[in-house]
């Protein structure tokens, strides 16, 4: 049987916020271990140039920022190990967790960074632009800028598709809209602001059927009428995804208070505490809201501050 292995702090996720709770736990000593997860860097390592992260005044691409942020914990001694955390059990007063090849630890502190994945329609020349970095996003506060005065497409019908539509529609010259029903699913003030914006065209009852491209980057999408069948041909040279997040939460849900839609629950809004002591979260997997790398590295810093002084409390 293998050993069981104790820690002062397991970091579970590596995007902004398990980076920089890295480095601010490794400088106050707490030797912290982190698991990177199935997708090391997270979510930023899809998106191609990252202009809005400040102190990066030409930009730096999302790979790059975040092998930058790894060197940084790494610097201060973080043990950055590849692989995941399956299972954890937080019923009794040590923090368990087990790896995906049964190691197990058992950690005073555990600051949850296991983000959000963007969900896509799962098309193939979808994922084949989204890889390219040719023109498919899900992240229009991200993305963008780079479609400032062209045209764009977005699908989605949500909140967040009203809010990123919106955003689009302040930079590009027109907005297409693909709204797969009849009716938005957004709340009414959110829906009417895009109905009411002229650049957004809407189509309801239309669904994607292909992204069109050169090879390279996105000339295009195809669609679908769903209640008369006739296809069309859209030209765009950015296309938006923006039909929910899944946070990255399933492990935890035993022990940890989620909200409906699976996002980690703050017991104490102003701090990263969850409903476990010693549990702290930072980023996407308890926001819905702002997800971005800056509020991201922003709460990594505070659980990490909290997981510090939850060990003070106890006298370690
Ligand atoms: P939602 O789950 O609310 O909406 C997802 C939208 O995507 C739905 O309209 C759905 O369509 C559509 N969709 C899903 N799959 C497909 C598909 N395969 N093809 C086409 N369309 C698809 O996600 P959001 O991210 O918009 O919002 C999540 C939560 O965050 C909500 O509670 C929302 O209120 C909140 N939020 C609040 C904001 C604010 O208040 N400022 C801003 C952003 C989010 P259908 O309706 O047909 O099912």
């Amino acid at each position: 049987m293998s050993q069981i292995e104790r820690l002062s702090c397991l970091i579970i996720g590596s995007g902004p916020a398990g980076y920089t709770a890295a480095i601010y736990a490794a400088r106050a000593d707490m030797k912290p271990v982190m698991y990177q997860g199935l997708q090391p860097g997270g979510q930023l390592t899809t998106t191609n140039e990252v202009e809005n992260f400040p102190g990066y005044p030409d930009g730096i691409s999302g790979p790059e920022m975040m092998l930058q942020l790894e060197a940084q914990a790494k610097r201060f001694q973080t043990d950055i190990r590849s692989g995941f955390i399956t299972k954890v059990d937080f019923s009794g007063p040590i923090h368990k967790c087990w790896t995906e090849d049964n190691h197990e630890i058992h950690a005073d502190t555990i600051i949850i960074s296991t983000g959000a994945s963007a969900k896509y329609l799962g098309l193939e020349s979808e994922q084949k632009y989204l890889k390219l970095g040719g023109g498919v996003s899900a992240c229009a506060v991200c993305d963008g800028f780079f479609y400032r005065n062209q045209e764009v497409v977005i699908v989605g019908a949500g909140d967040s598709a009203c809010e990123e539509a919106h955003y689009l529609s302040k930079l590009c010259t027109k907005v297409t809209m693909l709204v797969r029903k009849e009716s938005f699913r957004a709340s009414k003030i959110m829906a009417e602001r895009v109905q009411n914006t002229p650049n957004i065209e809407i189509l309801y009852n239309t669904e994607t059927l292909e992204v069109l491209g050169d090879g390279q980057l996105v000339t295009g999408v195809r669609v679908i009428n769903n209640t008369t069948n006739q296809e069309t041909e859209i030209a765009c040279t950015g296309f938006f995804v923006a039909i929910g997040h899944q946070p990255n939460t399933e492990i935890f849900k035993p022990f940890i208070d989620l909200d409906e839609t699976g996002y980690i629950k703050y017991a104490q809004p102003g701090t990263s505490k969850t409903n476990v002591p010693g549990v702290f979260v930072a980023g996407d997997a308890a926001d819905k809201t702002y997800r971005q790398a800056i509020t991201a590295a922003g709460t990594g810093c505070m659980a990490a501050l909290d997981a510090e002084r939850y060990l003070a409390a106890k006298g370690h």
